[in-house]
């Protein structure tokens, strides 16, 4: 909990928390953690791509490897444990581990990435996706607010825009990929537990629709002459909410655009985003097909034209059956009951699953709010993490000796 104090002080602001990549603030936080790891008297290294890394070797040279950990970038104005809390258990596991002379049959390896968030640069996992060789060399070319290439920022951290691909990790040395991640939603604090089960990642879907009506004078069209794009919209947006309930999928519809946008003129055209997503990807299409078909009903029935756009489309990832029942024996062995849950937000987990099993562990926050500076845990919850973690390694470690 000190660790997450000290690096919600390595900021590009005074005022919040801001961890972007390829800044200054992510040079420091890489400098601080590198330091916790060799606390632990454990092998630390920045990869191709600019993540921090430890590693405590396995007595056995030919052991596969088993990675921990989560991001160290934050978005702008952020809570103080979105990702690091992930990356400082797997510091303080290492720690553990050594203290109590615990010996595995693999070697453990901490991870903090660099970039899950994209707030610098608009994509997002770029850190996780080298890991994974998904790094796609275009990347390098997008630029943030101020012109600056991911390449160029490269250079001016200390990195070689060209050997990128070094910090692919090829999948036959792996054990497996373990992420600790706060909720960042209520369920947990709902049912007054402090730690959950990932079963899965949602795939999401995201859309632009634009509904064609007809502008018009707000004083002088008769109301059953008019084509007013906002109300078949506002009708829209209910159907939205119609589908998540039905399909038991979550739907939201966070923008909204009026034209023309003035007091005295019917709305002619309006843009709306909607963004859907469930831990099954078939639940969530059967729902979005739904939808579209009560969109087109309904504006047909008052004569608007729609169009969309799909913009974003990722399929669900789910966590390994294996990580899923040591995380929950786990849990049962802390005497606490199991609960089990998607995550609705994406992780760098997500990138890591092309390689290797993935197991993810949620901690209590409180509320439920993150990406939010009010973002708050309990130290006791983090002990229970502790403790589930080290559980679970141990019973992995365990479990992978018999296969
Ligand atoms: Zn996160």
């Amino acid at each position: 909990m000190r660790r997450c104090e000290a690096l919600a002080a390595v900021s590009e602001s005074r005022d919040y928390i801001e961890r972007t990549y390829l800044s200054d603030s992510h040079k420091r936080a890489n400098a601080i953690v590198e330091g916790w790891i060799a606390e632990a008297k454990a092998e630390h290294w920045q990869d191709a791509v600019g993540n921090v890394w430890g590693r405590l070797p396995s007595q056995d040279a030919d052991s596969k490897t088993l990675i921990l950990g989560s991001h160290l970038d934050t978005i702008v104005d952020a809570g103080k444990y979105d990702g690091i809390l992930g990356v400082l258990m797997a510091v303080e596991l290492l720690h553990l581990l050594r203290s109590q002379r615990i010996a595995l049959p693999f070697n453990i390896d901490v991870v903090g990435f660099c970039d899950e968030e994209g707030v610098r640069f608009g994509a997002t996992l770029l850190g996780s996706y080298a890991i994974a060789d998904r790094w796609k060399d275009d990347w390098l070319d997008l630029t943030d607010v101020n012109g600056v290439s991911i390449a160029e920022a490269m250079t001016s951290f200390g990195l070689d825009s060209t050997k990128v691909s070094d910090a692919a990790i090829p999948r036959e040395n792996l054990a497996g990929y373990l992420e600790v991640h706060i909720e960042q939603g209520p369920v947990l604090d709902r049912a007054n537990l402090p730690v959950g089960v990932v079963t899965a990642i949602a795939g999401a879907r995201r859309f632009n629709f634009v509904i064609e009506g007809e502008s018009g004078h707000a004083g002088t069209v008769p109301m059953e002459m008019r084509k007013d794009a906002l109300v078949g919209a506002c009708l829209c947006v209910q159907e939205v909410e119609k589908a998540a309930n039905l399909y038991d999928v979550v739907a939201t519809v966070g923008d909204i655009n009026c034209h023309p946008g003035a007091v005295n003129v019917v709305p002619g055209n309006v843009q709306f985003s909607l963004d859907i997503r469930s831990a099954r990807d078939k639940t969530r299409d059967a729902a979005f097909a739904w939808l579209t078909d009560r969109f087109d009903s309904i504006l047909n029935s008052r004569d608007l034209a729609m169009s969309w756009q799909e913009i974003h489309k990722a399929p669900s990832v789910a966590c390994s059956s294996k990580w899923q029942r040591t995380l929950e024996k786990s849990i049962a062995d802390c005497n606490l009951e199991v609960l089990s849950l998607p995550s609705g937000a994406g992780h760098d987990a997500m990138a890591m699953e092309n390689i290797t099993p993935l197991g993810m562990l949620f901690v209590r926050c409180k509320d439920g709010i993150s990406h939010h500076p009010a973002e708050s845990i309990m130290v006791q919850d983090v002990e229970v993490a502790m403790e589930v973690l080290m559980t679970a390694i141990i019973d992995y470690a365990l479990g992978t000796e018999e296969v």
